[in-house]
């Protein structure tokens, strides 16, 4: 080691890492490869607007788009743990989680949220992808009995966007226990009679799957979302037979009862109005809990009968 390798080049490369790449302006939808603009993207919550293929959205965007008006209130999560094994493969693990808290600006990979949507009042958490793979670890299992106690203790109900590679190895064990608690977080809600709304996003995989992102009394998956606990491939290495076209797809599971219902994120916030209403025994949406109506969906309204004269 010389001042070469250890102060010059850590120099260099922060110079170069903080310049904004003009790259960024434009994405490329990794489905029909059509290249869109970054402010047109998220405009559009993420969705490609020549094929409606979902690309990945973090929590915090999905929050913006989803509640009203884009506000809402993050619910504090306990703080597991650090790097209880001190595990180590190529990396440290608290590396790892700089590295991801760096790149994402996110502490971990779940944020949980309280909030109205169309005015109706509700928890919601949502795992973030782009964090170590939305892999759930102890911070997981906690911000999940957060948000349920939480919708417990307004008794509210509790929406949840799931996203994962499925358990966090470097947390060994303790993550693989964080599928009990949080099945058990589950039930509280249950036995408190409120409804838990799961939206299954791509991808949703191991042991995410295993336990609370099957246990909704909805089960809502956004299209083309990935959704198994062993993946495909090794599904097809394993019994050595080619898989169905589209297998472990929203839309294949849904034809096959796995799901409720396979919905566009665009047209989401609506649909999860009408069904939290109905859950919840509230009226349904009027007009005044939706935002303003365009001219052209306003009928004018006929004229009283003594003005007919
Ligand atoms: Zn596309």
């Amino acid at each position: 080691m010389n001042w070469i390798t250890n102060y010059v080049r850590p120099r260099i490369n922060s110079i170069f890492s903080r310049r904004e790449i003009p790259e960024n302006l434009w994405v490329k939808c990794d489905d029909c490869g059509t290249m869109l603009f970054h402010r047109e993207m998220s405009d559009n919550l993420n969705v490609c607007s020549n094929c409606g293929h979902h690309m990945n959205i973090t929590p915090r965007e999905r929050f913006e788009g989803l509640f009203d008006g884009g506000i809402f209130t993050e619910v504090e999560v306990p703080e597991p743990l650090n790097d209880p094994l001190h595990f180590r493969d190529q990396k440290k693990y608290p590396d790892r989680m700089r590295a991801a808290q760096k790149s994402t600006g996110e502490k971990e990979a779940m944020l949980v949220a309280t909030g109205e949507i169309g005015r109706t009042p509700i928890v919601a958490a949502a795992q973030d992808f782009s964090f170590m793979a939305g892999s759930m670890g102890m911070y997981v299992g906690n911000a999940i009995i957060a948000a349920a106690e939480k919708a417990v203790e307004l008794r509210r109900p509790l929406v949840l966007f799931s996203a994962a590679g499925g358990a966090r190895m470097q947390e060994g064990i303790l993550s693989l226990m964080q599928m009990p608690r949080t099945t058990v977080a589950v039930q509280m809600l249950k036995e408190a009679n409120l409804p838990y709304i799961v939206i299954l996003t791509h991808p949703t995989t191991g042991g995410v799957t295993a336990s609370y992102a099957m246990l909704g009394d909805v089960q809502i998956a956004e299209p083309g979302a990935l959704i198994c606990f062993a993946g495909p491939r090794v599904i097809e290495q394993t019994i050595r037979e080619k898989l169905p076209e589209g297998f472990q797809r929203a839309e294949y599971l849904l034809e096959h009862g796995m799901l409720d219902r396979v919905t566009d994120r665009r047209k989401m916030p609506k649909e999860l109005v009408q069904i939290i209403r109905m859950l919840m025994h509230m009226p349904p949406p009027v007009s005044g809990d939706l935002p303003a109506p365009g001219p052209a969906d306003i009928t004018p309204v006929p004229p009283a009968p003594s003005e007919q004269k």
